[in-house]
């Protein structure tokens, strides 16, 4: 299974509050790795479409909200590698459709609404069954792709993204925004000694990913799935940077969003990425880092979420 992708660019970021921290900022930019498949999504996805074509499944079904990056990357894989794909969505259907589901449904995906209630079952035998039932035979990939398969590629966004051979031993901190945390996961696997991952919870009370990770850690350690190194993995959890919650915004999380891709030519999502660049900064201004330390910030991609986003903020600043 391939597609074409590029070798994510390794772009430095000439900032003013890292210099005067001592601190050299590198962004690895997923982003940038495909037009329709990107970011961590892809890393995500990979070992599960490779275990659905072994298994022979011809449709994949997986779950999502309304302005799911994981919907829109699902949509667009499945249609690239010949899977027919299934989106169930959180919630009632809303006509018409935002951009991330016109663009599902333009990949040939077919969308499925359930209740909240119903939706919250989505990990339970009796949802699955209830779904096998009325589409028969589907390979069923958790939301957001997180599941040990996801948490295996994510193992790979480090080292072999990297592009110099050896490069990823350079950094000493890598960041990387977090809903579920797989991806830290897959990124704490790869790290070699003295290096450490950084997760910014994008969730209000986030702390509780920190049994996720240690969780994600202990099963994919339990499994027969390759490791890339063996030193213990080594993470940290940031949990002061959530703006009040998943998928929130205000005035000064848009300003600096803004801002930054002005000043340094990077696009955010509003989601994901810029709340945990705003965290790295912020962290820079007060001392986190020490004086000389090499930062990798993971782009995670999910720019596809922000056409949404600024359609709904227009609408709310109208009222
Ligand atoms: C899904 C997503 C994340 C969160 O990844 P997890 O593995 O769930 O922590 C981060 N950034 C972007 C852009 C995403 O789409």
């Amino acid at each position: 299974m391939s597609l074409t992708f590029i070798a994510p660019p390794l772009q430095q970021i000439n900032s003013e509050i890292a210099r005067r921290a001592g601190v050299d900022l590198y962004v690895l930019r997923l982003d940038l790795m495909h037009p329709l498949v990107n970011g961590n999504k892809w890393f995500k996805l990979k070992y599960n479409l490779l275990e659905a074509k072994e298994k022979n499944f011809t449709t994949l079904l997986t779950f999502g909200g309304a302005y799911s990056n994981h919907i829109y990357a699902t949509a667009a894989a499945g249609n690239l590698f010949g899977f027919r794909t299934i989106g169930v969505i959180r919630g009632e259907e809303r006509l018409p459709l935002n951009p991330t589901l016109t663009f599902a449904v333009q990949q040939g995906m077919q969308l499925v609404y359930l209740n909240r209630e119903m939706y919250r079952q989505r990990n339970t035998p009796a949802l699955e069954e209830y779904l096998r039932q009325r589409f028969g035979e589907v390979f069923i990939i958790p939301e957001g792709g997180s599941n040990l398969n996801g948490v295996r590629g994510c193992t790979e966004i480090i080292d072999r993204a990297m592009p110099t051979a050896g490069y990823a031993y350079a950094f000493d901190h890598i960041c990387v925004a977090s809903g579920t945390a797989t991806t830290l996961a897959g990124i704490a696997l790869s790290l070699h000694e003295g290096q450490r991952a950084i997760a910014f919870s994008v969730l209000k009370n986030g702390a509780f990913l920190a049994q996720e990770i240690e969780s994600l850690l202990t099963n994919y350690l339990a499994s027969d799935l390759p490791t890339p190194y063996s030193s213990p993995a080594s993470w940290e959890l940031v949990c002061d940077y959530h703006f009040s919650g998943y998928a929130k915004v205000n005035n000064e999380l848009i300003l600096f969003s803004q801002q930054f891709t002005q000043e340094h030519g990077v696009p955010l999502d509003y989601v994901y990425t810029a709340k945990m660049f705003y965290g790295v900064m912020d962290l820079l201004q007060h001392g986190f880092f020490c004086k000389g330390d090499r930062l990798l910030l993971v782009h995670t991609g999910g720019l596809q979420g922000n056409v949404g986003m600024e359609e709904r903020l227009q609408r709310f600043s109208k009222i």
